[in-house]
Protein backbone atom coordinates (compact mmCIF):
# COMPACT_ATOMS: atom_id res chain seq x y z
CA UNK A 1 0.00 0.00 0.00
CA UNK A 2 1.79 3.36 -1.41
CA UNK A 3 0.52 5.01 1.44
CA UNK A 4 2.38 3.02 4.03
CA UNK A 5 5.52 4.17 2.03
CA UNK A 6 6.99 7.33 3.53
CA UNK A 7 6.65 10.35 0.99
CA UNK A 8 9.62 10.10 -2.31
CA UNK A 9 12.09 12.53 -1.20
CA UNK A 10 11.10 12.11 3.39
CA UNK A 11 12.60 9.59 5.77
CA UNK A 12 12.17 8.28 8.97
CA UNK A 13 14.57 9.36 11.53
CA UNK A 14 14.60 6.44 13.17
CA UNK A 15 17.30 6.16 16.96
CA UNK A 16 20.55 5.89 15.60
CA UNK A 17 19.97 8.05 12.92
CA UNK A 18 18.21 10.58 15.40
CA UNK A 19 21.18 10.27 17.53
CA UNK A 20 23.11 11.49 14.25
CA UNK A 21 20.99 13.97 14.06
CA UNK A 22 21.09 15.19 17.84
CA UNK A 23 24.81 15.43 17.39
CA UNK A 24 25.04 17.68 14.90
CA UNK A 25 22.69 19.97 16.29
CA UNK A 26 23.55 20.05 19.92
CA UNK A 27 27.44 20.73 18.87
CA UNK A 28 26.05 23.44 16.93
CA UNK A 29 23.95 25.17 19.38
CA UNK A 30 26.94 24.49 21.89
CA UNK A 31 29.35 26.58 19.11
CA UNK A 32 26.57 29.30 18.27
CA UNK A 33 26.42 30.08 22.11
CA UNK A 34 30.05 30.52 22.29
CA UNK A 35 29.73 33.07 19.91
CA UNK A 36 27.20 34.87 20.76
CA UNK A 37 24.14 33.64 18.78
CA UNK A 38 20.53 33.42 20.17
CA UNK A 39 18.64 30.32 19.47
CA UNK A 40 15.19 31.40 17.98
CA UNK A 41 12.69 29.24 15.54
CA UNK A 42 10.38 31.17 12.55
CA UNK A 43 7.69 28.98 11.49
CA UNK A 44 7.80 26.12 9.12
CA UNK A 45 5.39 27.47 6.61
CA UNK A 46 4.90 31.22 5.53
CA UNK A 47 3.33 33.43 2.86
CA UNK A 48 5.11 32.35 -0.07
CA UNK A 49 5.24 36.45 -0.66
CA UNK A 50 7.90 35.56 2.16
CA UNK A 51 10.29 33.69 -0.20
CA UNK A 52 9.11 34.26 -3.99
CA UNK A 53 10.76 37.72 -4.13
CA UNK A 54 14.05 37.56 -2.03
CA UNK A 55 15.16 34.49 -3.16
CA UNK A 56 14.38 35.03 -6.22
CA UNK A 57 11.75 34.30 -9.21
CA UNK A 58 14.79 33.01 -11.58
CA UNK A 59 16.13 30.50 -9.22
CA UNK A 60 15.50 26.79 -9.15
CA UNK A 61 14.03 27.43 -5.45
CA UNK A 62 11.39 29.26 -6.10
CA UNK A 63 10.79 28.58 -10.14
CA UNK A 64 10.57 24.65 -9.63
CA UNK A 65 11.31 23.63 -6.09
CA UNK A 66 8.72 25.10 -3.42
CA UNK A 67 5.86 23.34 -1.79
CA UNK A 68 3.26 26.02 -2.30
CA UNK A 69 -0.19 25.83 -1.76
CA UNK A 70 -3.65 27.47 -0.86
CA UNK A 71 -4.88 26.49 2.24
CA UNK A 72 -8.42 26.19 3.49
CA UNK A 73 -8.42 30.40 4.16
CA UNK A 74 -7.51 30.56 0.39
CA UNK A 75 -4.03 31.96 1.80
CA UNK A 76 -1.21 31.19 -0.27
CA UNK A 77 1.27 29.62 1.55
CA UNK A 78 4.70 27.95 1.28
CA UNK A 79 6.64 25.62 3.13
CA UNK A 80 10.14 26.94 4.17
CA UNK A 81 12.83 25.94 1.57
CA UNK A 82 15.15 27.60 3.75
CA UNK A 83 15.26 29.71 6.24
CA UNK A 84 17.06 32.97 5.90
CA UNK A 85 13.64 35.17 4.44
CA UNK A 86 12.21 33.45 7.42
CA UNK A 87 14.83 34.76 9.39
CA UNK A 88 14.75 38.63 8.12
CA UNK A 89 10.48 38.36 8.21
CA UNK A 90 10.94 37.46 12.01
CA UNK A 91 13.13 40.77 13.06
CA UNK A 92 11.21 42.96 10.66
CA UNK A 93 7.27 42.13 11.80
CA UNK A 94 8.64 41.93 15.43
CA UNK A 95 10.40 45.42 15.45
CA UNK A 96 13.69 44.07 15.96
CA UNK A 97 15.74 46.04 13.55
CA UNK A 98 15.92 48.52 16.02
CA UNK A 99 18.20 46.33 18.22
CA UNK A 100 21.30 45.71 15.68
CA UNK A 101 23.28 43.82 15.66
CA UNK A 102 21.19 40.50 15.91
CA UNK A 103 22.87 36.92 15.75
CA UNK A 104 20.67 33.86 15.25
CA UNK A 105 21.03 30.34 15.74
CA UNK A 106 17.92 28.33 14.33
CA UNK A 107 17.61 24.50 13.37
CA UNK A 108 14.93 22.88 11.86
CA UNK A 109 13.29 21.20 8.86
CA UNK A 110 12.99 22.47 5.20
CA UNK A 111 11.67 21.41 1.81
CA UNK A 112 12.39 21.51 -2.19
CA UNK A 113 10.52 19.91 -4.11
CA UNK A 114 14.00 18.35 -5.66
CA UNK A 115 14.97 15.05 -7.28
CA UNK A 116 15.66 12.72 -4.42
CA UNK A 117 19.18 11.17 -4.18
CA UNK A 118 21.95 10.38 -1.62
CA UNK A 119 22.34 13.39 0.38
CA UNK A 120 19.61 15.35 -1.37
CA UNK A 121 16.06 15.04 -0.08
CA UNK A 122 12.74 16.98 -0.02
CA UNK A 123 12.28 17.38 3.42
CA UNK A 124 16.03 18.00 4.76
CA UNK A 125 17.10 19.70 7.73
CA UNK A 126 19.50 22.67 8.77
CA UNK A 127 21.47 24.42 11.08
CA UNK A 128 22.17 27.96 10.33
CA UNK A 129 23.18 31.03 11.93
CA UNK A 130 22.50 34.48 10.78
CA UNK A 131 24.46 37.56 11.62
CA UNK A 132 22.41 41.58 11.12
CA UNK A 133 23.10 44.83 11.33
CA UNK A 134 26.90 44.76 10.68
CA UNK A 135 28.41 45.79 7.18
CA UNK A 136 32.29 45.08 8.06
CA UNK A 137 33.80 42.14 7.16
CA UNK A 138 34.53 41.11 11.19
CA UNK A 139 30.96 39.53 10.59
CA UNK A 140 31.64 37.61 7.58
CA UNK A 141 35.09 36.28 9.77
CA UNK A 142 32.81 35.72 12.45
CA UNK A 143 30.10 33.40 10.99
CA UNK A 144 32.74 31.47 8.61
CA UNK A 145 35.11 30.92 12.46
CA UNK A 146 31.66 29.60 13.94
CA UNK A 147 30.89 27.22 10.62
CA UNK A 148 34.68 25.99 10.57
CA UNK A 149 34.77 25.56 14.38
CA UNK A 150 31.56 23.25 14.38
CA UNK A 151 32.82 21.15 11.64
CA UNK A 152 36.18 20.99 13.52
CA UNK A 153 34.06 19.72 16.67
CA UNK A 154 31.96 17.05 14.85
CA UNK A 155 35.59 15.99 13.44
CA UNK A 156 34.84 16.79 10.22
CA UNK A 157 37.47 19.88 9.38
CA UNK A 158 40.35 17.00 7.65
CA UNK A 159 37.33 15.95 5.28
CA UNK A 160 35.77 19.58 4.18
CA UNK A 161 37.64 22.79 2.16
CA UNK A 162 36.18 26.30 2.64
CA UNK A 163 35.61 27.82 -0.72
CA UNK A 164 35.65 31.70 -0.96
CA UNK A 165 34.50 34.21 -3.40
CA UNK A 166 33.63 37.68 -3.72
CA UNK A 167 30.24 38.78 -5.66
CA UNK A 168 31.18 42.06 -5.07
CA UNK A 169 28.70 45.15 -5.24
CA UNK A 170 26.08 45.74 -7.10
CA UNK A 171 28.03 48.13 -8.82
CA UNK A 172 30.69 45.75 -9.42
CA UNK A 173 28.01 43.18 -11.08
CA UNK A 174 26.41 45.44 -13.27
CA UNK A 175 30.10 46.24 -14.66
CA UNK A 176 30.34 42.95 -15.07
CA UNK A 177 27.03 42.54 -16.76
CA UNK A 178 27.64 45.68 -19.09
CA UNK A 179 30.73 43.00 -20.10
CA UNK A 180 28.69 40.10 -20.28
CA UNK A 181 25.98 41.80 -22.68
CA UNK A 182 28.77 42.34 -25.47
CA UNK A 183 29.56 39.04 -25.38
CA UNK A 184 28.26 35.90 -27.54
CA UNK A 185 25.42 34.67 -25.17
CA UNK A 186 22.25 32.61 -25.99
CA UNK A 187 19.05 33.75 -25.28
CA UNK A 188 18.54 31.93 -22.81
CA UNK A 189 21.96 32.98 -20.81
CA UNK A 190 20.55 36.84 -21.96
CA UNK A 191 17.70 36.55 -19.73
CA UNK A 192 19.13 34.97 -16.56
CA UNK A 193 22.15 37.65 -16.96
CA UNK A 194 19.11 40.52 -16.13
CA UNK A 195 18.62 39.55 -12.86
CA UNK A 196 21.75 38.71 -11.78
CA UNK A 197 24.97 38.34 -14.09
CA UNK A 198 26.73 35.38 -11.92
CA UNK A 199 23.90 33.37 -11.96
CA UNK A 200 25.54 32.12 -14.91
CA UNK A 201 28.43 30.55 -13.24
CA UNK A 202 25.64 28.56 -11.16
CA UNK A 203 23.61 26.96 -13.82
CA UNK A 204 23.81 23.18 -14.51
CA UNK A 205 23.00 23.94 -18.37
CA UNK A 206 25.31 23.31 -20.81
CA UNK A 207 25.37 26.58 -22.73
CA UNK A 208 25.44 27.98 -19.28
CA UNK A 209 28.11 26.19 -18.75
CA UNK A 210 30.24 26.86 -21.65
CA UNK A 211 29.25 31.11 -21.78
CA UNK A 212 30.68 30.49 -18.14
CA UNK A 213 34.20 29.07 -19.45
CA UNK A 214 34.68 31.70 -21.90
CA UNK A 215 33.40 34.97 -19.56
CA UNK A 216 36.06 37.43 -18.67
CA UNK A 217 37.04 37.11 -14.71
CA UNK A 218 34.61 38.56 -12.56
CA UNK A 219 37.55 39.74 -10.61
CA UNK A 220 38.62 42.15 -13.11
CA UNK A 221 35.46 44.09 -12.74
CA UNK A 222 35.34 44.57 -8.59
CA UNK A 223 35.12 48.14 -7.84
CA UNK A 224 38.04 49.35 -5.38
CA UNK A 225 35.83 49.12 -2.17
CA UNK A 226 34.05 45.29 -3.26
CA UNK A 227 38.03 44.77 -3.72
CA UNK A 228 39.02 46.13 -0.65
CA UNK A 229 36.15 44.25 1.64
CA UNK A 230 37.28 41.14 0.21
CA UNK A 231 40.57 41.68 1.65
CA UNK A 232 39.53 42.21 4.44
CA UNK A 233 37.94 38.91 4.78
CA UNK A 234 40.86 37.17 3.94
CA UNK A 235 43.21 39.02 5.79
CA UNK A 236 40.83 38.14 9.15
CA UNK A 237 40.32 34.03 8.05
CA UNK A 238 44.76 34.31 7.90
CA UNK A 239 45.08 35.73 11.60
CA UNK A 240 42.70 33.49 12.31
CA UNK A 241 44.52 30.33 10.61
CA UNK A 242 41.14 29.52 8.74
CA UNK A 243 42.93 27.64 5.24
CA UNK A 244 40.29 28.53 2.40
CA UNK A 245 40.70 28.14 -1.06
CA UNK A 246 39.64 31.25 -3.64
CA UNK A 247 36.94 29.90 -6.00
CA UNK A 248 36.08 32.29 -8.80
CA UNK A 249 33.06 30.06 -9.50
CA UNK A 250 31.43 29.98 -6.32
CA UNK A 251 27.89 31.37 -6.62
CA UNK A 252 25.12 31.09 -4.36
CA UNK A 253 22.02 29.90 -5.61
CA UNK A 254 19.63 32.55 -4.26
CA UNK A 255 19.69 35.71 -5.67
CA UNK A 256 20.05 38.46 -2.47
CA UNK A 257 23.72 37.42 -1.83
CA UNK A 258 26.44 40.40 -2.14
CA UNK A 259 30.24 40.55 -1.18
CA UNK A 260 31.45 37.35 0.72
CA UNK A 261 31.12 33.78 -0.80
CA UNK A 262 31.94 30.42 0.68
CA UNK A 263 31.03 26.99 0.72
CA UNK A 264 32.23 24.55 3.09
CA UNK A 265 32.91 21.49 0.62
CA UNK A 266 33.70 17.40 0.82
CA UNK A 267 34.25 14.92 -1.58
CA UNK A 268 33.10 11.91 0.84
CA UNK A 269 29.67 12.84 -0.01
CA UNK A 270 30.01 12.15 -4.21
CA UNK A 271 27.97 15.00 -6.18
CA UNK A 272 26.16 16.31 -3.06
CA UNK A 273 29.40 17.67 -1.44
CA UNK A 274 28.14 21.08 -0.11
CA UNK A 275 27.85 20.97 3.76
CA UNK A 276 27.59 24.35 4.61
CA UNK A 277 27.34 27.53 2.40
CA UNK A 278 26.88 31.09 3.03
CA UNK A 279 27.02 34.46 2.14
CA UNK A 280 26.58 38.08 2.58
CA UNK A 281 23.03 40.00 2.02
CA UNK A 282 23.48 43.71 2.82
CA UNK A 283 19.98 44.03 0.02
CA UNK A 284 17.94 41.76 1.49
CA UNK A 285 16.11 42.86 4.65
CA UNK A 286 15.39 46.29 2.69
CA UNK A 287 14.05 44.43 -0.10
CA UNK A 288 11.83 42.73 2.31
CA UNK A 289 10.57 46.38 3.37
CA UNK A 290 12.54 47.10 6.87
CA UNK A 291 15.23 49.14 6.87
CA UNK A 292 18.58 49.19 4.65
CA UNK A 293 20.28 46.25 7.03
CA UNK A 294 23.10 44.50 6.14
CA UNK A 295 23.59 40.57 6.64
CA UNK A 296 25.36 37.65 6.74
CA UNK A 297 24.81 33.43 7.43
CA UNK A 298 25.06 30.17 6.58
CA UNK A 299 23.38 27.06 6.12
CA UNK A 300 24.24 23.34 6.86
CA UNK A 301 22.44 20.45 5.80
CA UNK A 302 22.30 17.98 8.77
CA UNK A 303 21.38 14.76 6.88
CA UNK A 304 24.89 15.17 5.09
CA UNK A 305 26.68 16.32 8.01
CA UNK A 306 25.02 13.21 9.79
CA UNK A 307 26.45 11.09 7.31
CA UNK A 308 30.13 12.44 7.68
CA UNK A 309 30.47 12.14 11.45
CA UNK A 310 31.49 8.99 12.74
CA UNK A 311 30.28 6.48 14.74
CA UNK A 312 27.07 8.88 16.94
CA UNK A 313 27.05 8.70 20.87
CA UNK A 314 26.08 5.82 21.99
CA UNK A 315 22.77 5.77 24.03
CA UNK A 316 23.20 5.99 27.93
CA UNK A 317 22.88 2.49 29.73
CA UNK A 318 19.82 2.16 31.24
CA UNK A 319 19.54 0.25 34.40
CA UNK A 320 17.34 -2.52 33.27
CA UNK A 321 14.33 -2.99 36.26
CA UNK A 322 13.51 -6.79 36.58
CA UNK A 323 10.35 -7.91 38.24
CA UNK A 324 9.39 -11.83 38.84
CA UNK A 325 5.92 -12.24 39.50
CA UNK A 326 3.00 -9.52 40.16
CA UNK A 327 4.28 -8.26 44.33
CA UNK A 328 7.79 -7.69 42.09
CA UNK A 329 6.20 -6.02 38.76
CA UNK A 330 4.46 -3.42 41.65
CA UNK A 331 7.79 -2.81 43.66
CA UNK A 332 10.01 -2.23 40.04
CA UNK A 333 7.45 -0.01 38.96
CA UNK A 334 8.01 2.23 42.87
CA UNK A 335 11.74 1.55 42.61
CA UNK A 336 12.31 2.80 38.92
CA UNK A 337 9.71 5.77 39.26
CA UNK A 338 12.28 6.73 42.33
CA UNK A 339 15.72 6.00 40.76
CA UNK A 340 14.61 8.44 37.94
CA UNK A 341 13.72 10.57 40.13
CA UNK A 342 17.54 10.53 41.04
CA UNK A 343 18.66 11.02 37.41
CA UNK A 344 19.05 7.63 36.26
CA UNK A 345 17.93 6.27 33.16
CA UNK A 346 15.59 2.69 34.49
CA UNK A 347 14.12 0.33 31.71
CA UNK A 348 10.95 -1.31 33.33
CA UNK A 349 10.21 -4.49 31.51
CA UNK A 350 6.78 -5.32 31.27
CA UNK A 351 5.86 -8.93 30.58
CA UNK A 352 7.83 -12.25 30.20
CA UNK A 353 8.94 -14.87 32.47
CA UNK A 354 12.59 -14.00 33.92
CA UNK A 355 14.41 -15.05 30.49
CA UNK A 356 12.75 -13.10 28.38
CA UNK A 357 13.08 -10.30 30.56
CA UNK A 358 16.89 -10.27 30.44
CA UNK A 359 17.04 -10.52 27.04
CA UNK A 360 15.47 -7.31 27.22
CA UNK A 361 17.60 -5.73 29.44
CA UNK A 362 20.60 -7.04 26.99
CA UNK A 363 19.44 -5.27 23.68
CA UNK A 364 18.62 -2.03 25.54
CA UNK A 365 22.31 -2.74 26.56
CA UNK A 366 21.28 -1.90 30.48
CA UNK A 367 24.61 -1.50 32.28
CA UNK A 368 23.00 -3.72 34.96
CA UNK A 369 19.97 -5.18 36.47
CA UNK A 370 17.92 -5.33 39.47
CA UNK A 371 15.65 -8.06 39.96
CA UNK A 372 12.94 -8.09 42.11
CA UNK A 373 10.67 -11.09 43.12
CA UNK A 374 8.59 -12.56 46.17
CA UNK A 375 11.49 -14.30 47.89
CA UNK A 376 13.03 -11.23 47.70
CA UNK A 377 10.39 -8.60 48.65
CA UNK A 378 9.83 -10.89 51.55
CA UNK A 379 13.52 -10.61 52.80
CA UNK A 380 13.55 -6.81 51.93
CA UNK A 381 16.41 -7.02 49.18
CA UNK A 382 16.90 -6.59 45.80
CA UNK A 383 19.35 -8.86 43.23
CA UNK A 384 22.13 -6.67 41.49
CA UNK A 385 23.64 -8.47 38.70
CA UNK A 386 26.13 -6.43 36.95
CA UNK A 387 25.39 -7.79 33.17
CA UNK A 388 29.04 -7.16 32.18
CA UNK A 389 30.98 -9.41 34.21
CA UNK A 390 27.44 -11.82 35.72
CA UNK A 391 28.19 -11.18 39.02
CA UNK A 392 25.02 -10.65 41.14
CA UNK A 393 24.56 -9.65 44.95
CA UNK A 394 21.91 -8.61 47.16
CA UNK A 395 21.12 -5.01 48.65
CA UNK A 396 18.84 -3.99 51.39
CA UNK A 397 15.93 -2.52 49.50
CA UNK A 398 13.15 -1.23 52.00
CA UNK A 399 10.36 -1.83 50.00
CA UNK A 400 8.16 0.40 52.53
CA UNK A 401 7.60 3.13 49.64
CA UNK A 402 5.71 5.28 51.75
CA UNK A 403 8.71 6.95 52.52
CA UNK A 404 8.98 10.14 51.04
CA UNK A 405 10.73 10.01 47.36
CA UNK A 406 13.78 11.25 47.58
CA UNK A 407 14.98 9.25 50.99
CA UNK A 408 14.16 5.96 49.85
CA UNK A 409 16.51 3.76 48.97
CA UNK A 410 19.90 5.00 49.77
CA UNK A 411 21.75 1.67 49.86
CA UNK A 412 20.43 0.62 46.41
CA UNK A 413 21.46 3.89 44.88
CA UNK A 414 24.68 3.81 46.77
CA UNK A 415 25.48 0.25 45.28
CA UNK A 416 24.14 1.33 41.75
CA UNK A 417 26.49 4.60 41.68
CA UNK A 418 29.58 1.97 41.33
CA UNK A 419 28.06 1.16 38.06
CA UNK A 420 27.77 4.70 36.83
CA UNK A 421 30.99 6.21 37.97
P1 LIG B 1 23.11 22.15 -3.56
O1 LIG B 1 24.08 22.85 -4.46
O2 LIG B 1 23.65 20.88 -2.98
O3 LIG B 1 21.76 22.00 -4.17
P2 LIG B 1 22.20 24.56 -2.33
O4 LIG B 1 23.14 25.61 -2.80
O5 LIG B 1 20.88 24.44 -2.98
O6 LIG B 1 22.93 23.12 -2.31
P3 LIG B 1 21.69 25.94 0.13
O7 LIG B 1 20.40 26.50 -0.27
O8 LIG B 1 22.86 26.81 0.22
O9 LIG B 1 22.01 24.66 -0.77
O10 LIG B 1 21.52 25.17 1.54
C1 LIG B 1 22.62 24.99 2.42
C2 LIG B 1 22.90 23.53 2.66
O11 LIG B 1 21.71 22.79 2.87
C3 LIG B 1 23.57 22.81 1.50
O12 LIG B 1 24.93 23.05 1.49
C4 LIG B 1 23.25 21.37 1.82
O13 LIG B 1 24.15 20.85 2.79
C5 LIG B 1 21.88 21.46 2.41
N1 LIG B 1 20.85 21.13 1.40
C6 LIG B 1 20.33 21.93 0.45
N2 LIG B 1 19.39 21.30 -0.27
C7 LIG B 1 19.29 20.04 0.27
C8 LIG B 1 18.49 18.89 -0.03
N3 LIG B 1 17.56 18.92 -0.98
N4 LIG B 1 18.67 17.78 0.73
C9 LIG B 1 19.59 17.74 1.71
N5 LIG B 1 20.38 18.79 2.03
C10 LIG B 1 20.24 19.93 1.33
MG1 LIG C 1 20.09 23.18 -4.43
Amino acid sequence: MRALQPARGTQDLLPEAARRHRRVIETARAAAELYGFAEMATPIFEFTEVFARPIGEHTDIVAKEMYTFTDRGGEEVTLRPENTAGVVRAVISNGLAQSVPLKFFYSGPMFRYERPQKGRFRQFHQIGVELIGVAQPQADIEVIALGSRILDTLGLRAHVVLELNTLGDAESRAAYREALVSAELSEDSRRRLDRNPLRIFDSKEETDQRVAREAPAFADYLNPESRNFFDRVRGGLDRLGIDYRLNPRLVRGLDYYTHTAFEFVTTDLGAQGTVMGGGRYDGLVEMMGGPPLPGVGWAAGIERLAMLIGEPPAPRRPIAMVPIGETGEAAALTIAEVLRYHGWAVDLSYSGNLARRMRRANRVNARVAVLIGEDEIARNVVAVRDLDSGEQSEVVAPTDLKVPIDLSLRELRARLQVFYS
